[in-house]
């Protein structure tokens, strides 16, 4: 048998790559992580999930404080002021705390973090910084970066045009910020930005916001952000953005075609997406072809077509959420020690976390009936849910959808202040082959936000309480 350096190495040290790591190590196996970052955990805990969930906390007290509601329940706070640099110093400290975790565990664990960046040389060895390591099997959790928008070049240096990464480090709160892109990047650092005095537009290819949602969250989404003060210029296309000093100058058109016109900003974010991490991987070196996306294919296992060579998170198709790559990193390590690992694809929760949140899981509206389901919706909305009215939190609402002849649970989309919160139960009676009865007479606690998931469900068969 040959003798490896590792049983298994990971490349990328994000959701996918650590958490698999960690459970390849804990299931016996000599495991090592290759990471060239100074810090473990990725976009996600570096530039992304972390740091922006800083900033949304931090600017939503500072609204709170500023906007007026804590006024509404009495409580004076006389001048409020913003400190960006503490706010900013508030992120890197959650940040810190965060990736430093990674690596005490890295420790505990006894997986060895390799630095720098691995390129393979055969399907069983990598080198890393000029050295070479030998693994019986290796996986790629590589993760995604911001998909560039032709002809329209990203300084974050500089703070004014701005990819992710920049939007969460500006030293200053922009004048005007425009965000190139309705997705999930564009309207929470949007939504962080405006909250903290910016007037922030919001330019969208497409008709709607939110690409991938149910059809009735991306229409209450536009709803809302409008209400928030966000300007929405939807079915509307960037074609470049120029910079002359601290002034971007944005030529759109209609997305169909049409006259063009120029947006001017002192601060453009762009968020169109992202797209895999596979450069300089050495992939040619092993024979692993791309998709057509770019992206590596993988069986159910998450083995790819090369022997010894797995494939997990960003890199590989699907949505590109920490949660989703976690999942699939502790079931290719559970693969690979020979043990059975899955993940459930048709049951991944996605989560915006702005305010309300928007979240949902399971199929919309629109993918059931494309899928050829009769289906029964039940809806309800938060201003009828006792806890979210006492609040001052009147947007939003749940819908259930259900298979019309089984009553099998298949989706549920909700906006709501907790939704990201309050969908894991619709996640987890999923898995477990719910029916939208079976919700409906689970006792919710009384009051609180998740009684509108068991009315949305009593709404299915058309009978809800308080509405
Ligand atoms: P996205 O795919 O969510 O949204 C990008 C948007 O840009 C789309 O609506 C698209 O139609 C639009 N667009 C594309 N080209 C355009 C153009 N030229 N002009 C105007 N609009 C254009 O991508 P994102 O917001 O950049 O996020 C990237 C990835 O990161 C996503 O896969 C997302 O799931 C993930 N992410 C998730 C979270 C979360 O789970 N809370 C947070 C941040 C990022």
């Amino acid at each position: 048998m040959a003798d490896y350096d590792y049983d298994v190495l990971f490349i990328g040290a994000g959701p996918g790559g650590y958490v698999g790591a960690i459970r390849a190590a804990q299931a016996g196996l000599k495991t090592a992580c290759v990471e060239a970052r100074e810090t473990l955990g990725g976009t996600c805990l570096n530039v992304g999930c972390i740091p922006s969930k800083a900033l949304l906390h931090g600017s939503e007290l500072f609204e709170e404080a500023a906007g007026g509601t804590l006024a509404k329940y009495g409580i004076k706070t006389g001048k409020v002021e913003l400190d960006l640099a503490k706010m900013q110093a508030e992120k890197d400290d959650a940040v810190k705390g965060l990736t430093g975790g990674i690596e005490y565990l890295f420790k505990k664990n006894k997986v060895d973090w390799i630095k720098g960046y691995a390129t393979f040389k055969d399907a069983g060895t990598v080198e890393v910084a000029g050295k070479a390591y030998t693994a019986r099997d290796i996986v790629i959790a590589t993760g995604s970066s911001v998909t560039p928008l032709p002809g329209v070049e990203v300084d974050n240096d500089k703070g004014i045009v701005v990819d992710s990464t920049g939007a969460l480090a500006l030293d200053r709160v922009p004048n005007h910020l425009v965000v190139i892109g309705g997705g999930v990047i564009g309207l929470e650092l949007g939504s962080v930005w405006r909250r903290l005095g910016a007037k922030v537009t919001v330019v969208e290819f497409l008709d709607q916001l939110l690409p991938g949602m149910d059809g009735d969250i991306r229409k209450e989404a536009a709803r809302i952000f409008k209400k928030q003060g966000m300007a929405l210029k939807l079915s509307t296309k960037v074609t470049g953005v120029s910079v002359k000093g601290k002034t971007a100058t944005l030529t759109v058109e209609p997305s169909a075609g049409g006259a063009a016109e120029t947006i001017e900003a002192d601060c453009v974010l762009v968020a169109i997406g992202r797209r895999p991490n596979v450069t300089g991987l050495g992939l040619e070196n092993i024979g692993l072809e791309l998709n057509g996306r770019g992206q590596i294919e993988t069986d159910h296992d998450f083995a790819t077509k090369v022997d010894g060579v797995w494939a997990v998170g960003d890199v590989i198709p699907g949505p590109m959420l920490a949660h989703k790559a976690e999942d699939e990193g502790i079931a290719v390590a559970e693969n690979i020690a020979g043990l059975t690992g899955i993940v459930n694809h048709a049951v991944i929760p996605g989560v915006v976390y702005t305010m309300p949140e928007f979240a949902g899981v399971g199929l919309t509206e629109e993918a059931a009936r494309e899928a050829g389901h009769e289906i029964k919706v039940g809806k309800f909305p938060m201003m009828a849910n006792s806890r979210a009215k006492t609040n001052g939190e009147p947007d939003g609402f749940v819908k259930v959808i259900a298979d019309a002849k089984t009553d099998r649970v298949l989706g549920a989309w909700m906006i709501a202040s907790l939704a990201g919160t309050m969908v894991a139960q619709v996640a987890q009676a999923m898995e477990f082959g719910a029916t939208s009865e079976d919700i409906a007479y689970t006792c919710h606690a009384h009051p609180t936000h998740s009684e509108a998931i068991k009315e949305a469900a009593m709404a299915v068969q058309g009978k809800p309480i308080h509405i």
